[in-house]
């Protein structure tokens, strides 16, 4: 090990994430969401950009992807409570969760099955608005659904767009660039699920497999990219693009919560969980919500304890110059798309205001969780979906989170824990049941 990692490994937080150890721990600071969000650099309009964007695509959608016609082409997701997990938690950790337990249910998102349904298809309609735009075949006021027709698609043909991915993000980038008419490539590590490289070869994605690890399939991708102008690289670790997509759901998901009659606000304090890999989807969706709910959403990411990526680099204000193999973890994880070493910068600098927790969280706990939801509520989704589901008791029995936080015993019973659930209905059965089947015996884990 290199001496800076010595001295990094005196804070104990970093000494146990490099045990692989679970850990949790709080922004100490009281930076007003407001003025934090002012100090992130980012331009509070890009949420709205992406909001409309997708506006304008939705008759598109509704073309290319019938499934997406019950709401008119904009892909969204249900939120709904999940109390008989909640009771089910109670009894097994003997403490009980003031507030309710709700999910969101991302599992479900039309066309690529995972939150990153939100920001990488968001990134692909952007880049094809853009050639279509420059190359004159589109002009503002047409509808949209003219990306269905052969000019547009002819012009979409001579551009490619490229993405380095473990899995979802090349679901989500590689079926909405391929229903445009995009030459699209997808470069994976040779150990990504067989299934999801299947589906993209039958979707029309070229699939590029390479030997290694991920951050080689990233940079091969993002070489090969910059050296044709007219493909476009979608770059998980520093895409603005990617992020206002995510931020985009907030809006929405206030309106839910609205039509459930779920009140936040300062006496009714919202929690979400988030599983984390780069950082992007979570801390875009931390972002849009700050933007809507200001200081009464508090937003907690989850990352799997032997691959701790946005954790290390907030902790240690290193961000992307750390990765978790520094710590000499082997990045290894049963959660697809958490399995990222390296952090976002743009994330963790920019919203180190803005973030209020950071936990990692054991494999073993996201498989039985995986099954416990199963047999709880009925609800499969893949193990990285459940990185959140045991936080909401983390986060209360935290008391530097108290301390910190200054909630009082009834702003507690009155809040809402909405965990994320980011991924799972594209699985097939077969991969499921083996989740199911490892996460029974798991299961005496979760007391
Ligand atoms: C990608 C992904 C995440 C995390 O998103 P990042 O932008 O990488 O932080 C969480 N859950 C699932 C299922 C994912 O595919």
């Amino acid at each position: 090990m290199t001496p800076e990692i010595d001295k990094l490994l005196q804070d104990p937080i970093v000494a146990a994430m490099a045990r692989g150890e679970e850990t949790s721990w709080f922004r100490s600071g009281d930076t007003p969401a407001a003025q934090a969000l002012q100090r992130s650099g980012l331009d509070p309009e890009l949420t709205l950009d992406a909001r409309q964007r997708l506006h304008r695509f939705a008759p598109w959608f509704v073309k290319q992807f019938p499934e997406t016609g019950s709401s008119h082409g904009i892909l969204e997701s249900p939120v709904h409570g999940i109390p008989q997990l909640q009771q089910e938690l109670n009894r097994r950790l003997g403490a009980t969760l003031p507030g309710e337990l709700w999910l969101k249910r991302d599992d479900l998102l039309p066309v690529a099955g995972s939150i990153k349904a939100r920001g990488g298809i968001h990134e692909v309609l952007e880049v094809a608005e853009r050639f279509a735009l420059d190359a004159g075949v589109i002009g503002p006021d047409d509808n949209y659904e003219r990306f269905a027709e052969p000019d547009v698609r002819e012009v979409m043909s001579q551009y490619g767009i490229s993405v380095g991915s473990t899995g979802n993000l090349g679901l989500s980038v590689g079926i909405t660039a391929a229903a445009l008419g995009l030459q699209t490539t997808v470069h994976m590590s040779s150990d990504a699920r067989s299934w999801k490289k299947a589906l993209l070869r039958s979707h029309g994605v070229q699939v590029v497999e390479h030997p290694g690890d991920f951050t080689q399939a990233v940079a091969a991708g993002r070489a090969e990219a910059a050296r044709d102008p007219k493909v476009h690289f979608v770059d998980d670790e520093n895409s603005l693009a990617l992020f206002a997509g995510y931020a985009a759901s907030a809006q929405r998901l206030a309106g839910q919560l609205q039509g459930l009659e779920v009140t936040v606000d300062e006496r009714h304090p919202l929690f979400v969980y988030l599983p984390c890999g780069v950082g992007g989807s979570p801390g875009g969706v931390t972002y849009g919500l700050k933007q809507v709910f200001g200081d009464a959403v508090y937003c907690f990411f989850a990352e799997p304890s032997n691959c701790p990526a946005v954790t290390l680099g907030a902790r240690t204000g290193l961000h992307e110059q750390i990765s978790a193999f520094d710590l000499g973890l082997t990045g290894a994880t049963v959660a697809d798309g958490l399995a990222v070493a390296r952090p976002s910068g743009l994330v963790g600098r920019a919203l180190a205001e803005l973030i209020d927790g950071y936990c990692t969280v054991d494999d073993e706990k996201m498989l039985a969780l995986t099954a416990l939801l199963d047999e709880t509520e009925n609800i499969r989704v893949e193990p990285s979906a459940t990185a959140g589901l045991l936080l909401p008791w983390r986060v209360n029995a935290a008391t530097d989170f108290r301390a910190i936080s200054g909630l009082s015993d009834e702003q507690l019973a009155n809040s809402t824990h909405l965990v994320w659930s980011t991924g799972g209905s594209m699985v097939p059965a077969t991969d499921m049941r083996s989740y199911l089947e490892q996460g029974r015996e798991f299961l005496p884990q979760i007391s």
